[in-house]
């Protein structure tokens, strides 16, 4: 009963489960908050576990659940390798079901990732100067607190751009032409089979380029929602009926967004956003993200109303 009162269901969002102890020396603590080392990861399933249902996506979105314990879904984004080699060996143990938004550019060999190629030149380099849309931006980089500022005013500029300016504004930045691909950070398509085989695993998109929608017209943010759903339906001989935004803010996903992810007949879209209600619109769905800090007593009150009403409150004033 208490559980009922003070928790909600809620729909929580990963990207990387990694094996040794996290490297906190990012430049950008927004990049480090996205991993978790294994060891940790388990400790909070093994807490979700206790009081809450972890259950599958479509269980949450298609049936009046009854149960004595709130539910919790798991999601991850992006599609990194990780979620196999660590995550999957954990959800299999606790025998916790996920669900796993790939953007699809990435199976096709395209993997460049604009995140970690600044975060790369950023933390190697002492300044920058570059011009980008008749506008100059010059930065020194020489302190932690310059480079973390650094990151955080070029990944606002990065989010608002389409693929081909974002190669653009990375050719400008990092005086180089070719993009550095991390394939080996990420899930190849033998690697989706494999996982698509698991009853655990549910597929979802998450667009072909990782843009925001909000930065393209509506045929071509149709043709990104479409492009994905299609080359997974190709590759694992099924429907995919699950969508995550990429960035997933009220910036990126808003009623706009939700029509066309409905028009190209996904069946849930998920947001990154912090709502009072569950799900009230199958198409802008909230989520919680959980970050290695979150354990124990700091993991439940951040599945708590009192977590949600703070973070209301905050971005109202
Ligand atoms: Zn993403």
């Amino acid at each position: 009963m208490l559980n009922k009162l003070i928790f909600d269901d809620s729909i929580l969002s990963f990207h990387r489960i990694s094996r040794g102890q996290n490297n906190n020396n990012s430049v950008n603590s927004s990049l480090n908050s996205l991993t978790i080392n294994k060891k940790d990861f388990e400790k909070q399933i093994v807490t979700l576990k206790k009081y809450f249902n972890i259950i599958d996506l479509n269980k949450i979105l298609n049936s009046k659940l009854n149960s004595k314990k709130r539910n919790i879904v798991l999601t991850f984004d992006d599609g990194y390798k990780d979620n196999l080699t660590n995550a999957l060996p954990i959800l299999r143990k606790y025998k916790v079901p996920a669900t796993i938004y790939i953007t699809t550019r990435f199976l096709q060999n395209k993997c460049n990732i604009w995140w970690y190629e600044i975060e790369k030149f950023i933390s190697k380099n002492s300044q920058l100067k570059f011009k980008f849309l008749d506008k100059s931006y010059s930065f020194s980089l020489k302190s932690k607190k310059n480079k973390k500022r650094c990151f955080e005013i070029l990944s606002s500029l990065f989010k608002e751009l389409n693929y081909n300016q974002q190669n653009n504004l990375l050719r400008k930045i990092t005086k180089k032409g070719n993009r550095t691909q991390y394939k080996k950070e990420l899930l190849s398509k033998q690697d989706l089979i494999f996982l698509n085989k698991n009853y655990l695993i549910t597929i979802g998109a998450h667009t072909h380029n990782h843009i925001s929608l909000t930065c393209l017209n509506n045929k071509d943010s149709i043709l990104e929602l479409k492009k994905s759903k299609k080359i997974l339906e190709n590759l694992l001989k099924k429907k995919v009926y699950h969508f995550a935004y990429p960035y997933g803010s009220k910036k990126d996903a808003t009623l706009r967004e939700s029509n066309l992810v409905k028009k190209v007949k996904f069946k849930s879209a998920v947001t990154t956003q912090i709502q009072f209600h569950k799900i009230k619109n199958k198409f802008l769905i909230p989520r919680l993200h959980i970050n290695s800090k979150d354990q124990g007593i700091i993991l439940l009150l951040k599945l708590s109303w009192f977590y949600k009403l703070y973070q209301i409150i905050k971005e109202k004033f």
